[in-house]
């Protein structure tokens, strides 16, 4: 989680969304990635999506199902989604999302009967300090 952190902090510092992402295999880190929607001018390029392809890439294969994904707030339901159809084995989250998170709130999408693959779910991992990176985050974008 500490280098998600770290992308989630190199997120904020390009004017991004503050959330990283790390996928890790056999405790190896195979993929790591952050929010980039500005900077891509791609609707879908959330830090989960990114740390996929990524891993995907890597292990030349659309399914991940030895690897474990860390991510700085609770993955949104596209990001869910695609966790799913990868079969990543756990999902680590650090901040819940009550307005768009679909993991453990909203339409949890790993509850769903369209969902043929459930993760195994923690959360609460360095919470406080993702959440408040994301707080400051939207806190510069008000004022
Ligand atoms: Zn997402």
């Amino acid at each position: 989680m500490a280098e998600a952190l770290n992308q989630a902090k190199i997120a904020f510092d390009k004017d991004e969304v503050p959330v990283g992402a790390v996928i890790v295999e056999n405790g190896e880190i195979i993929a790591v990635a952050h929010n980039n929607n500005l900077h891509l001018k791609d609707p879908t390029a959330h830090a989960e999506i990114l740390a996929l392809r990524l891993a995907a890439t890597k292990k030349n294969s659309s399914r991940l199902d030895n690897c474990d994904l860390y991510v700085t707030l609770e993955p949104c339901a596209m990001c869910a989604s695609a966790i799913a159809l990868a079969r990543i084995r756990r999902v680590y989250y650090a901040a819940s999302d009550e307005k768009f998170g679909a993991v453990e709130n909203g339409v949890r999408i790993f509850n769903s009967s369209s969902c043929h693959h459930r993760p195994e779910l923690y959360s609460g991992i360095n919470q406080t300090e993702a959440a408040d990176l994301l707080v400051k985050f939207f806190r510069s974008k008000r004022s």
